[in-house]
């Protein structure tokens, strides 16, 4: 048996498509282009390749960028009155604070002066709060975009035994509320699970967020199993995942290819979280 692979360019793109059409509308209602602000301190090199994406994919979109380069001198307070500036600013419907700030920065203190309104990344812990709570919310792209691949294979999330491994804050955890939010039953592992692959067998859908290459391999995964492989690991230049694509395609019933899967989800959810920010707004 050879795994469907779960096209996340092609998922992406149609999710674009939709961010655009209702970004038009939104432009043509208000007579403004949807805004995002996009704080970039510092020279990081891979922050600005990030950033670079963010903005284009707003410009293709009919979504308007306000990007502010600061230099990596920036103080934690000047930094604070632009996000406040940023919060009364009409024309701005989300705010970005790419990750990760110069040291001297506390990250948490800055990024709770964002108004949870315009959270673009729904990393805030009101947000978090409410995904949690059950109430609506801006929530992280990247596990949004997870949820969407996994729907896009037709088979029901509603009882379905789902294995999450990684339970970090900006993918893990908030994957598994969104499964459960879905009516999965979620289990999710980590570096104290023994022996996770006790879980991962009986997993109809298992999603991989470790930051480990090859970590999951086809003994460890049910026959026909969902499998979204979340890890993004750098080896001799080349991308790869967290599960070792070969042997899980095998077994698997649906699989996504790294890179190619997740990855071009994130921009598109990014790009749906602030049109759902404006519209919250209009
Ligand atoms: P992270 O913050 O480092 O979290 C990794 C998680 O994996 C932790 O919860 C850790 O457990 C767990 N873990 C580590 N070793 C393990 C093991 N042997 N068995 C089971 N669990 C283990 O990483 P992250 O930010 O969630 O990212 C995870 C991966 O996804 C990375 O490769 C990252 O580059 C990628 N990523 C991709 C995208 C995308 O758009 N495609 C977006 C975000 C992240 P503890 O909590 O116990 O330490």
């Amino acid at each position: 048996m050879s795994a469907q692979i779960i096209d996340g360019r092609k998922i992406a793109a149609s999710i674009k498509a939709e961010v655009k059409a209702e970004a038009e509308a939104y432009l043509k209602r208000n007579g403004r282009k949807i805004g995002l602000a996009v704080i970039l301190v510092g020279d990081d090199f891979a922050s600005g390749i990030y950033v670079r994406n963010k903005i284009n994919a707003c410009n293709e979109n009919c979504i308007q960028s306000f990007s502010h380069r600061l230099p990596a001198s920036t103080t934690e307070e000047e930094l604070i009155e632009l996000i406040h500036k940023l919060n009364e600013d009409n024309t701005v419907d989300g705010i970005l604070v790419q990750l990760p700030l110069p040291s001297h920065i506390r990250q948490n203190v800055v990024l709770s002066h964002i108004s949870a309104k315009k959270d673009a990344d729904g990393f805030l812990a009101e947000n978090a709060g409410n995904l949690m709570l059950g109430n609506p919310s801006l929530n992280a792209c990247t596990p949004c975009g997870i949820i969407e691949l996994i729907k896009s294979t037709g088979c029901k999330i509603d009882g379905a035994n789902a294995v999450v491994i990684g339970r970090s804050n900006i993918v893990g955890k908030p994957t598994s509320l969104l499964l459960l939010e879905n009516h999965a039953t979620v289990t999710m592992c980590h570096s104290h699970t023994s022996n996770f692959v006790n879980f991962s067998r009986h997993a109809d859908i298992l999603v991989v967020a470790v930051g480990k290459k090859g970590l999951i391999t086809g003994e460890m995964v049910k026959k026909g199993a969902i499998v979204i492989d979340v890890g993004m690991n750098r080896e001799d230049g080349k991308l790869c995942g967290d599960v070792d694509y070969e042997s899980v395609s095998q077994v698997a019933g649906y699989i996504t290819p790294v890179p190619g899967g997740v990855g071009p989800m994130t921009i598109a959810m990014l790009l749906k979280n602030i049109v759902k920010a404006a519209l919250a707004l209009e």
